[in-house]
């Protein structure tokens, strides 16, 4: 595996007097699915945002791909290669698969288009289908698929991804996490994910981190963590 892609030293970050993030130290090489777990609250979605630039870190260093991301606004941050797929996906509602799609694709080259296009329905044959539909017609896994489809369509060199088992049927979590693993083999993306479906999540993960009250208290391998018994009674066990 080559060297780190992005790597976050001592991070800091706050909403007014809420300390979310306390000195976070996590790194991701290229061709990694690093996983995040943690509860509701530990700061999880917090780290990614503050990667994407909002909010802004109050103490720390973030630098992907040797670049500092620090002060840099959102929509620079895009252009730099990172993709995020936000928890509760927001997809355009009202607009069509296609144009979904498209939006996504306003950062890539334009000579990639049918390529790219080509490879999300290789991925989801269901967004072929339904690609002249509306996107709020879908049904949740469906925009899941449409909001990773939509990220790979900038062709990013990393994928956040918030909870992409939120609120979805075991089927289609299983067929989510396969597409995310498949990705990784197949394609060498680099994937930062959280998740509170914490067995599939470090089941594919190489390297995992625990956060607890915006720190990383635990971290190993997938495998070490799934084996760890504190991992175990606090996010498995019990559901
Ligand atoms: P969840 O799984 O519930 O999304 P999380 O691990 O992603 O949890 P965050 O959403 O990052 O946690 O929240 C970390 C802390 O920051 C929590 O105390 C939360 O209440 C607080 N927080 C998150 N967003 C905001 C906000 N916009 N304004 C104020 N406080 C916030």
């Amino acid at each position: 595996m080559a060297g780190p892609l992005l790597q976050l030293s001592d991070l800091h970050a706050s909403y007014g007097p809420v300390h979310a993030l306390r000195g976070v130290n996590v790194t991701v090489n290229e061709g990694e699915i690093v996983t995040l777990i943690g509860a509701n609250g530990a700061g999880k979605s917090t780290l990614l945002m503050t990667i994407c630039g909002n909010p802004q870190p109050s103490q720390g260093q973030i630098l992907f791909q040797d670049r500092s991301l620090v002060g840099m606004p959102p929509h620079l941050i895009a252009t730099q290669g990172i993709a995020q797929v936000p928890e509760g996906r927001r997809i355009f509602p009202r607009m069509t698969v296609l144009e979904n799609l498209q939006l996504g694709a306003t950062l890539a080259d334009p000579a990639h288009f049918a390529e790219d296009l080509a490879t999300c329905y290789a991925l989801f044959p269901i967004l072929e289908t339904r690609q002249a539909q509306r996107a709020g017609t879908l049904s949740g896994g469906e925009q899941q698929m449409l909001a990773i489809s939509r990220a790979l369509m900038s062709r990013p060199r990393m994928l956040l991804l918030d909870e992409p088992s939120l609120g979805l049927a075991p089927l289609i979590i299983r067929q989510i996490f396969q597409v995310i693993e498949q990705l990784n083999r197949e394609r060498g993306m680099t994937i930062l994910l959280v998740e509170q479906n914490a067995y599939h999540a470090l089941k594919l993960a190489h390297r995992a981190y625990v956060l607890a009250s915006g720190e990383v208290v635990l971290t190993g391998s997938g495998r070490e963590l799934l084996a760890n018994e504190q991992v175990r009674a606090a996010y498995l066990e019990g559901g």
